[in-house]
This record gives structure tokens, sequence and C-alpha cells, in this order.
């Protein structure tokens, strides 16, 4: 696609492990993802590698409200960008405080370092879109797709023939096979499935993936994703249902993923740059949550 531009954030000092995309419309550069805060300098950069100044962003289009994907679209919204998201996602982009102290309780001192800070979005520049709505600038449309089963505030972007996956279409990096990442608190596989083939209905020429890239054989990755989604969640349940520790099970669940990876002809640095993207223990904390709610009848 001649008019999409991948900008890597070297997240955590590595390759390839969270983009964000500059599309140009005849109405000025349009962002899609802002990566983490933490990367913001990166995101800067790479703005700039592409001929445009940061304040030229008027409009920023976000898959879904985690910080790798929305922890810096308050910088934007500083510099006047209009934030569009799902509905679910605005009030935390609002009032992030929610947000940031449930995501502080799990990642502790380490918040900062990966994420860097979160603050509030005025509420006139944040655009709650709904699902198969379309926003136009000049010739290139973008449109909506409701995609819950990683979030239930996610939204993938299909623009012309191509779509702006986020999380709903898995992390793959440098030719590693297609992974799940499943992090509390909205995992719901069903949802996922539907998802997936709201993907696939749009036949789209090529996906692109925050994590990472480009992905032309559609059908085949996304079937792909489905069997590894599987796999991982029936992997869990036996755990879950024996009530084990979830701190014991992490650990297995690093090596039972690392053997898959390894098997896919990954090497160890390659293992490291998934496990950034996509922390195993996340995936156990996520299916362990969506096994419960299962369980207790909360959720399909
Ligand atoms: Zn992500």
């Amino acid at each position: 696609m001649e008019n999409v531009a991948i900008i890597d954030l070297n997240f955590l000092d590595t390759n390839e492990a969270i983009a964000s995309f500059l599309v140009e419309t005849s109405h000025g550069p349009v962002l899609v993802e802002t990566g983490p805060e933490s990367t913001f300098e990166q995101l800067k950069e790479g703005i700039l590698r592409n001929g445009y100044q940061l304040e030229e962003i008027k409009h920023v289009l976000l898959t879904h409200i985690h910080f790798d994907h929305a922890g810096a679209a308050w910088k934007l919204a500083e510099t006047g960008a209009k934030i569009y998201v799902h509905p679910v996602g605005a009030p935390h982009l609002a009032s992030p405080e929610k947000l940031w102290n449930s995501a502080k309780q799990i990642y502790g001192d380490e918040m900062e370092r990966l994420w860097g800070e979160m603050q509030a979005i005025p509420e006139d520049q944040i655009i709650e879109v709904g699902h198969e709505e379309e926003l136009v600038f000049g010739k290139i449309r973008f449109k909506a797709l409701h995609t819950p089963g990683h979030a239930t505030h996610h939204i993938a972007w299909k623009m012309k023939n191509v779509i702006f996956t986020g999380d709903v279409a898995g992390v793959k990096i440098k030719g590693g096979p297609a992974v799940p990442p499943c992090p509390p608190p909205d995992i719901n596989i069903r949802d996922w499935e539907i998802s997936m083939a709201i993907l696939k209905a749009e036949k789209p020429e090529c996906l692109f993936l925050t994590h990472f890239g480009i992905i032309n054989n559609v059908d085949e990755h996304l079937d792909n994703l489905c069997y590894i989604l599987h796999d991982w969640s029936k992997w869990i349940k036996p755990h879950f249902d024996a009530n084990t520790d979830q701190q014991e099970v992490i650990p297995l669940f690093m090596e039972y993923t690392k053997i898959h990876l390894r098997s896919e002809g990954c090497d160890e640095d390659l293992i490291q740059v998934y496990e950034y993207a996509n922390p195993s223990w996340m995936s156990v904390a996520g299916l362990y949550r969506y096994w419960r709610l299962k369980s207790q009848g909360r959720i399909n």
C-alpha cells in the first residue's frame, strides 16, 4: 500500500514489537495506533521521517485502549488531534485513572518504564465510532469494524482493501507463527471467532498487524490464529479446573509456548520479542479469567 507507512516504535529497544501506521490522505496524515507513551519520541521521529510535523496529525484512529496501542494518544490530543475510539473505550481516555490503577496493580514498578505516562484527553477531542461507521478523509475512507474477543472495546479499521487489525488478528513477528494475545479482562473465544469471521467477510487483500506488519495470506493466517487460540484456551482449562495457582502455571505455559515458537523456527531473540509484544503471564491471567467467567455463566 503506497500510502501507508509502518513506523516501528522500537519498544524496549527491539525491532518489530509495536507499530504505528501513518496513512496519507488529501485531508492530511491520519495515524492508526499511537503505541505507548514510553515510545513517543520514536513515534515523533517516525512521523518526521515521513515528512510530517507532529502538529499536522489531526486524526488518530485507535484499535483499542490498551497502553501498547493507545498510551500516547493524549500526547497527540495535546497538539490538537481528534482521537477516534470504540464507545466502550472512550470514557477511559477521558478519565484514565481507573485503567492506569488497575494496570499499576499488575505491572507495579515496571509501569512507567514499559508504558510511560497517561493523561486525560479532553472530551471534545474524543470521537466515539459505531460499528460499520465510516470516517471520510477526501478519497480515503476508514470503516470501523467492532471486533471484540481480545477486548470489548476493539475496532479493526478497514481502509480500501486493507484492514488495520490491532490485536484481533493476533501477533506475528518476523516470520514466526500467529499467536493470540490474551490479557485480562475481556477475553472471549466465541466473540473472537465471530470477529475473525467479520474480518474474512470483508475480503481484505492484506492485514496490518500492530505486532507486526503486513499479512498477505489473510484466510490462512486467521485460520492458524484460530487454531492456536483454541489450543491455548484448552491448555489452560485443566489447570483452571484443578484450581492451580496461576504463578505455578505461568512458567509451564511459557515453556509450552516456547516449544511451539521453536518448532516454528523462532530463535531465542525472536522468542524474546514475542514475549515483549505478548507476555505469556498475561495470557495465563486472561484465559483464567475467561474460564472463570464462563464457569459462572457470565459469558457465552
Ligand atoms: Zn497489543
